[in-house]
């Protein structure tokens, strides 16, 4: 509140303003990333940064498949053609075998890897794989603020970092995302593209197609209010999935989503994994909780398996035998 009135008091009930750079600094200091870029949504960051890729007609981007929809639309929204990588089955995120198994065919011009759930993808493989080839990768970091891939933030890893402050993520701004660039100019430019692409004239002048996407300073004073205690905030879903965790440690078939020893994770969300065998659907779960007050459902259905997206191809890891040349494996 107190960000925030700030910002009435001082007449900045506008884009840009002291609480939206002081938020871009505060987080790249909190994540320990560079040239952080405040944005209106964790998608327009990841199209931005796709963008500013180069991505357009005709080109490929690799996305993991188990996501939400906004890791992959931006694909659409840029002209280009998504090819979905499959989850490998500890930690759900993307199968460094698939990808590397789709690389051998394809060649993307980017690659997104998505945090899934705020469990760290193994980003030392995938970006072994990656750099070898010179692709870049985007981390959708949009659920893992705050998770550690050995000892470093998710976002920080990859050649870009999408972070969301989406109502449900681990802090909000009401709706909002950070783009953590590679270096100053890549940030300065998407910064003109997200502020209509006015070039420095003091007529309107126009070279380049704009967006109306930067965070307000009224929103970006929300989220400095919020990343002061994102401490406490991981702490309690941390303790929430410990929680569930040993209250289903005793049921044979059901299991919670595992987090990987090379990660420190966010616990955003805690699932649970049922047993095909088991005797119980997913839905009297649901069922039961809901009795108790407790609200749960179905994780992400799969992008390859979305009516939107089925014609597009798809790499899956059972089909992807562990490759002999495969760093890291
Ligand atoms: C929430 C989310 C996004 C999109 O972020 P918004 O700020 O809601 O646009 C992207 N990817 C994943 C994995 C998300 O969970």
């Amino acid at each position: 509140m107190q960000y925030v009135n700030e910002a009435f008091e001082d007449n900045w009930v506008a884009p840009l303003g002291p609480n939206v750079d002081a938020f871009e600094s505060e987080l790249q200091d909190y994540v320990g990333g560079k040239h952080a870029l405040a944005i209106n949504t964790g998608t327009a960051a990841l199209h931005m940064a796709l963008r500013s890729l180069g991505v357009g007609a005709g080109d490929l981007v690799f996305c993991s498949s188990l996501t939400f929809a906004a890791s992959c639309n931006p694909i659409i929204y840029q002209n280009a053609t998504p090819v979905f990588i499959d989850s490998e089955p500890y930690s759900w995120n993307m199968s460094p075998q698939a990808l590397y198994r789709a690389l051998k065919t394809h060649a993307p011009k980017a690659v997104i890897v998505v945090h899934l759930y705020g469990v760290p993808a193994d980003m030392d493989v995938i970006m072994e794989i990656c750099d070898e080839r010179g692709i870049p990768v985007i981390e959708d970091a949009a659920e893992s603020l705050g998770s550690l891939y050995k000892g470093r933030h998710t976002g920080t890893i990859g050649r870009f970092g999408a972070y969301s402050f989406n109502g449900n993520k681990i802090i909000t701004t009401s709706g909002g995302g950070m783009l953590l660039c590679p270096d100053i100019e890549s940030r300065q430019h998407i910064l003109k593209w997200i502020t209509q692409s006015r070039e420095p004239a003091r007529h309107y002048e126009h070279t380049e197609l704009g967006y109306n996407f930067r965070m307000s300073n009224v929103l970006a004073g929300i989220g400095r209010g919020q990343l002061e205690d994102i401490d406490l905030r991981i702490e309690r879903k941390k303790h929430i999935y410990n929680t569930y965790k040993e209250a289903f440690s005793g049921i044979s078939n059901v299991s919670l989503n595992n987090i990987p020893d090379y990660s420190d994770s966010n616990c955003w969300l805690s699932c649970l994994l049922i047993d095909e065998a088991s005797d119980v659907k997913p839905v009297q779960i649901i069922e039961k909780l809901e009795q108790e007050n407790i609200e749960s459902r179905p994780i992400w259905k799969p992008m390859n398996m979305q009516p939107y997206y089925v014609n597009c191809e798809f790499f899956s890891h059972i089909d992807s035998e562990l490759p002999d040349a495969c760093p890291g494996l």
